[in-house]
C-alpha cells in the first residue's frame, strides 16, 4: 500500500482529489498560505456500496496521519477500526439521526483535537435524518471552530438539505465495475479469482457486499436461500410459508447481531451506575439507572429495526437482480447476466411468463421497499411481495 486512498476501488479521480486536499491541509497548519485544496466541510455521495465510508475514512486518516495517510501508523489503523480519537465515527443509531444525536455532535465539534492536528466528523448516511436535526448540523457546519472537519456521505446531493449541500464541497464516487471489484477482491483479500468473480458480479459494484459474499459463507448460503425463492412460489399456501421462513431467519440473523451487543451495553450501562459497588445492591442500581436503561433500550430497538431492514433489502436487491435477468433473456438483450450460475431456473421463469409480468414483478419489488421504509410490518411486506412474484404456471401439471 502506498496511502490510504488505495483502498478505494475505481475512483482515482476521488483520491487524488482528496489526497490533494490532504496535503493542502498539512501545509496550512505547517503556516502555509492555503491552496483551496481543502476544505472544512465536504459531501462525499454515490450508490450505496461505491466506498462513500471508505473515501471519508481515508480522508480523516490522511488528516491526522503525521504521514498524510501512511495506512500503516498507529493513526491510520485506528481510524481504520473507527478507535481515533480525533475521528468521530458516527452512525445514526437508529433509522434516523435524532435532534439529540446532532446537539451532541455539534457539541462535540467544538473540541479541539486531543492529539492530531484536525478534529474529523465522518457522518455516515447524512440523507437519514429530518430537517430539525439537519438544522441543528448546519450551525457547525456553516462555522465549523478552526480545526474540525466536516465529512459528510450520503446516497446523491437530493438526499441532504440544500442548505447543508451548499455548504459542502461535494466529491462523487461512481459505482465501479465489477472487474475493478474482482480484482480489489483478489488483489487485497487473497480471494481466488474465480470466487472474486461470482462475488463481484452477484454484489452489483457493492464493494462490501462482494466481499462479504466471497468471504462468508453463512452471506453466500442467504443470498442462495433467496435466490431459490421465485421458482417456488407456484401457490399461495408456498408464498406465505416462504414470507414466514424468510422473516424468521432475518430475525434470527438479528438477533445474533443484537443481541450479544445489547447486552454488553446494558451491562456496562449499570456498571456506570455503580452496580456491584461497594455495600450497594444490584437493585439500587437498577433503580439510579431506569432512566438512562430506557434510553439505551430506545436506542437498540431502533438498532435492530435497522439491522433487520437492511437485510431485509438486500433479499429485495437481489431478487430485482434476478427478475432484471429474466427480463434480459425474455428480451433477448445482449447484457451479462447477474445470476449467470442460476441460467436453468432464469430461463424457465423467462420461458413460463412474459416481460410485462415480468415488469410488474420488479415493480412489486420496489413497492416493498416503500413498505418497509414506511414501517409497514416486515411479515405483511414480504406476503404481499410473494404473493406478487407468484405464478402458478411453475405448479407441476398432474
Ligand atoms: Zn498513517
Amino acid at each position: 500500500m502506498t496511502d490510504v486512498f488505495d483502498e478505494l476501488v475505481g475512483q482515482e479521480h476521488v483520491a487524488a482529489l482528496l489526497r490533494d486536499a490532504a496535503a493542502d491541509a498539512a501545509a496550512v497548519r505547517q503556516g502555509a498560505v492555503p491552496r483551496g485544496a481543502m476544505t472544512h466541510a465536504w459531501l462525499l455521495t454515490g450508490p450505496p456500496g461505491s466506498g462513500r465510508s471508505v473515501a471519508a475514512l481515508a480522508l480523516a486518516a490522511a488528516l491526522v496521519c503525521p504521514y498524510g495517510g501512511c495506512g500503516v501508523c498507529e493513526d491510520c489503523v485506528a481510524v481504520r477500526h473507527s478507535a481515533h480519537v480525533d475521528v468521530e465515527h458516527v452512525v445514526p443509531e437508529g433509522v434516523e439521526y435524532t435532534v439529540a444525536e446532532a446537539r451532541d455532535l455539534v457539541a462535540r465539534s467544538a473540541l479541539a483535537p486531543a492529539r492530531a492536528q484536525w478534529h474529523v466528523f465522518v457522518v455516515e448516511d447524512a440523507d437519514r435524518q429530518g430537517d430539525a436535526s439537519a438544522n441543528t448540523l448546519l450551525k457547525s457546519i456553516e462555522e465549523p471552530p478552526e480545526r474540525t472537519v466536516w465529512v459528510l456521505c450520503a446516497p446523491s446531493t437530493e438526499d441532504v438539505l440544500p442548505t447543508i449541500r451548499s455548504r459542502c464541497r461535494h466529491v462523487l464516487l461512481t459505482t465501479p465495475s465489477s472487474g475493478q471489484v474482482a480484482r480489489a477482491l483478489h488483489e487485497r483479500f487473497g480471494v481466488d479469482e474465480q470466487t472474486a468473480q461470482f462475488a463481484a458480479r452477484a454484489a452489483q459494484g457493492h464493494i462490501g457486499r462482494a466481499r462479504a459474499l466471497a468471504t462468508d459463507e453463512q452471506a453466500r448460503a442467504r443470498r442462495a436461500d433467496v435466490l431459490a425463492l421465485p421458482v417456488q412460489l407456484d401457490a399461495l399456501g408456498d408464498c406465505l410459508a416462504h414470507a414466514a421462513s424468510l422473516v424468521a431467519t432475518v430475525e434470527a440473523d438479528t438477533a445474533a447481531v443484537c443481541d450479544p451487543r445489547d447486552a454488553s451495553e446494558r451491562e456496562a450501562l449499570l456498571r456506570a451506575y455503580g452496580k456491584g459497588g461497594e455495600g450497594k445492591g444490584i437493585g439500587t442500581a437498577e433503580r439510579r439507572a431506569r432512566g438512562a436503561v430506557k434510553d439505551l433500550e430506545d436506542r437498540q430497538k431502533k438498532r435492530r429495526r435497522r439491522v433487520a431492514l437492511d437485510q431485509l433489502d438486500r433479499a429485495i436487491t437481489d431478487l430485482t437482480a434476478f427478475y432484471r435477468d429474466v427480463l434480459v433473456l425474455q428480451l433477448g438483450a445482449d447484457v451479462e447476466l447477474v445470476n449467470g450460475e442460476l441460467r436453468p431456473a432464469l430461463e424457465r421463469l423467462a420461458a413460463l411468463s412474459t416481460p410485462e409480468r415480468t415488469l410488474r414483478r420488479v415493480d412489486a419489488l420496489d413497492r416493498t421497499r416503500g413498505l418497509l421504509e414506511s414501517n409497514v410490518p416486515p411479515l405483511l411486506a414480504f406476503e404481499s411481495l410473494m404473493v406478487a412474484l407468484m405464478d402458478p404456471a411453475l405448479a407441476p401439471r398432474s
